[in-house]
């Protein structure tokens, strides 16, 4: 079958050719489905394949007498064929007999071809190499790479690349090694810039640092007698030399762009543009409360960065519920009040509608006041009340423009952009911040950026990916809130959930259940959350269960929105697509189902929905036991964090070391500009070198600082800048 498949694939690829090639194209070399593949995988230049490093190795280099060989060793033998015949019970299988001085071996093929046979037949000796199983009583590989023996070993390991199907191990292998001769690997460090790692013994006995291509050469062909381990939890000297290189590439590329900024103009914002009491001291009036020192003090460093003339790169985090959004209204009001205009947006169009409606009813009035506007720009708007609110935009008259990304489309022309404030930063892409810094341009200048998010980021990860970024940290809560207590029950116990949400109801409050999200389908999703809706009116009698969910038109969503906000809708059931900004007090139970498929910084911000009034809340995690009973147990023990503290920092610092940094950088990945070789948790001593030795690069060698990062980065650098 698989021969088949290979005899096809370059037939396809010709038909496809035939397809694409515009009848005048000129006669050029297409790319083979090879080639294609590798620039898939981002292998175009030289030194994109030199820094394309091995998954594992292969060990060709010796061989191991049979006798020797051990259950579980990966080995290669070498021996003559002594039987091969082809068995048919219990399944379909060829069965061959390799024998050396030493001892036998059994070669088990479930698939194989008659060129098998032939290659395999008697007497014929063999190369084999593959994993053993069993030991004295009869040695056994299942499907093991074998060709005829003779040619002479190899002096260093052999490397396996990762890949994919288009693209063979021997063809990529052949590519790298191609590479690696060609490459610029000359040193971008300067010469008193040595990085914190292990020196090695050359063949002189001096004890020196590995090079970037002495470290390359060895870690694509390392020798038979390095230390595997070394190499897998990249401790080796090479390794570390490369992380070190990465991570300067990375810190580089950051401060150039800090300082690039530094060099870019934005509107100096203070208050007291106008007639009368500044705006933000009218907004301070009419609040029902008083701010809390956190947020006095974040408020501060943000007016502070709006009265230079260079635009502000500020992340404002703070837990959920910590008051984000008061703090960046009154960033918004000074701007307003120095005459520019003001956007506020968030990543869908129930969020913006959720995190800022309170906040535009205490504003709209006081705008009202001063002849201005808010506008709305969301996706679904109609042509006409579209139009009307570009024109707001356009004139000025709007000086609040509140919405999703709508809200930086090209279509969208401000009057004079200079403060936006982005909601959730990590669900934005770069593209759109990239989008919203033209948004200013005619004046030559930059709008200032504040973005808010209630996932906090680790600190090494400041330091690393946000090294250009400034952060402000609400790092304490409103008064007067009551905890949450969260509850681990197992599925099986879903019944008693349900007991309680009855009991809930009856006492006047209300209740989200939260159904899993399945990445890979919406549609999977959906009737998920329509069957649990379902379920759950059938167990409820007499309560009123409403369904929310992604698909739903605007003004559906609306409506069940607003049951539930007027509390004549006990039991909202919704996929996670919507839920975070929904604020309603009187809400004071939560259930999430199939909690373990959720990151734990998601389930906090959804936790975060209830106990804001003034009634104990709860949220109850079920995690699901039916695949097996160990998988339930894991997945309660990774969900004990979130009963445990309430802390969402707490809470990010645990998710990080379990899921790594990807879910923090959140846009930032499509920049591809994750640390392939590095890792933050571990090679702090690396970053801090790499931070240091940024500063002093940049001023003192800027030339090679411009090799190191191109080097490391090409392209990417400017997603980096975003
Ligand atoms: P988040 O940081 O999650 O965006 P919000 O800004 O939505 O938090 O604030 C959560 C709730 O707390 C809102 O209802 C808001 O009006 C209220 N709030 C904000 N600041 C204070 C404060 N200093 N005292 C009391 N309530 C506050
Ligand atoms: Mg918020």
């Amino acid at each position: 079958m698989p021969r088949a498949r290979s005899s096809a694939a370059p037939a396809g690829a010709e038909a496809a050719r035939v397809a694409v090639a515009p009848a005048s194209a000129p006669a050029r070399a297409q790319p083979s489905p090879a080639q294609k593949a590798l620039h898939k995988l981002g292998l175009v230049r030289d030194i994109d394949l030199a820094l394309h490093l091995p998954l594992r190795y292969e060990d060709e280099t010796r061989i191991t007498p049979i006798r020797n060989a051990r259950d579980g060793d990966s080995v290669q033998i070498e021996g003559t064929v002594v039987a091969c015949e082809v068995q048919l019970r219990p399944r379909r299988q060829l069965l061959v007999t390799v024998e050396d001085e030493t001892g036998s071996c059994e070669l088990r093929f479930f698939s194989f071809y008659p060129s098998h046979q032939k290659t395999m037949a008697v007497g014929a000796r063999l190369r084999v190499r593959g994993e053993i199983k069993g030991g004295f009583w009869g040695r056994q590989m299942l499907h093991p790479a074998f060709r005829l023996a003779g040619g002479e070993l190899p002096a260093a390991l052999t490397p396996v690349y990762p890949t994919v199907a288009q693209l063979p191990q021997a063809y990529l292998r052949r590519a790298v090694a191609g590479a690696l001769l060609r490459v610029d690997l000359s040193d971008t460090l300067p010469p008193d810039a040595d990085p914190p790692v292990h020196h090695f013994h050359d063949q002189n006995g001096v004890q020196r640092l590995w090079n970037l291509r002495e470290a390359l050469s060895f870690l694509h062909h390392p020798t038979p007698d390095v230390a595997l381990a070394t190499l897998q939890d990249h401790s080796h000297p090479a390794w570390q030399r490369l992380k070190a290189e990465e991570l300067l590439a990375q810190q580089l590329s950051q401060l150039q762009s800090k300082r690039e900024r530094a060099r870019l103009r934005a509107p100096v914002l203070r208050a007291g543009g106008s007639a009368g009491a500044p705006l933000h001291e009218q907004l301070l009036a009419v609040l029902p409360f008083a701010l809390t020192g956190a947020q006095r003090r974040v408020g501060e460093e943000i007016a502070r960065d709006i009265a230079r003339p260079v635009p502000m790169h500020r992340l404002l985090q703070g837990d959920v519920g910590s008051g984000k959004t008061v703090v960046a209204a009154l960033a918004a009001a000074v701007c307003i009040d120095a005459g520019w205009q003001c956007a506020l947006m968030a990543p869908t169009e129930i969020l913006a509608e959720q995190h800022f409606a309170k906040l535009i009813g205490w504003l709209e009035p006081l705008l009202a006041a001063r002849g201005q506007r808010v506008a709305w720009l969301v996706g679904g708007q109609k042509k006409k009340e579209r139009a009307a609110m570009l024109a707001l935009i356009a004139s000025g008259e709007a000086t609040l423009v509140v919405g999703t990304h709508a809200v930086i489309q090209d279509s969208v022309q401000f009057r004079n952009l200079a403060l936006a404030v982005i909601d959730e930063q990590h669900r934005f892409g770069v593209a759109q911040r990239l989008a919203l810094r033209q948004k200013l341009a005619d004046h030559g200048m930059e709008p200032h950026l504040l973005m808010m998010s209630a996932t906090p980021i680790p600190r090494t990860l400041a330091m690393s990916y946000y090294a250009d970024l400034d952060v402000s940290t609400i790092d304490e809560l409103p008064p007067g809130r009551t905890p949450i207590v969260t509850k681990l029950i197992a599925d099986s116990r879903k019944d008693e959930v349900i007991g309680r949400i009855g009991a809930q109801v009856a006492a006047g409050r209300q209740v989200y259940w939260v159904c899993p999200l399945i990445e890979e389908s919406e549609a999977l999703d959906l009737s998920n959350a329509t069957a649990t809706h379902a379920d759950l009116s059938e167990a409820l009698p007499g309560v009123m269960v409403g369904l929310l969910h992604s698909r739903m038109p605007g003004a559906e969503k609306k409506a069940v929105m607003d049951l539930f906000k007027s509390a004549q809708m006990g039991v909202l059931v919704s996929t996670t697509v919507i839920e975070v900004g929904v604020d309603v007090p009187n809400a004071s139970l939560m259930v999430i189902e199939h909690a373990e498929r959720f990151g734990l910084s998601q389930l906090h911000q959804l936790r975060g929905r209830v106990g804001r009034g003034a009634a104990a809340s709860a949220c109850v995690l079920l995690y699901s036991t039916n695949d097996s009973g160990r998988l339930g147990e894991t997945a309660r023990d990774r969900l004990k964090a979130m009963a445990e503290t309430n802390d969402g920092f707490e809470i990010a610092r645990r998710d990080l070391e379990i899921r790594g940094p990807g879910e923090f950088l959140g846009a930032r990945q499509s920049g591809d500009a994750l640390l392939r070789f590095a890792d933050l948790a571990t090679d702090t001593l690396l970053l801090d070198w790499a931070r240091e030795q940024a500063v002093a690069m940049l001023d003192r060698h800027p030339a090679l600082a411009e090799r190191h990062v191109q080097r490391w980065l090409g392209g990417k650098s400017d997603y980096l800048k975003a």
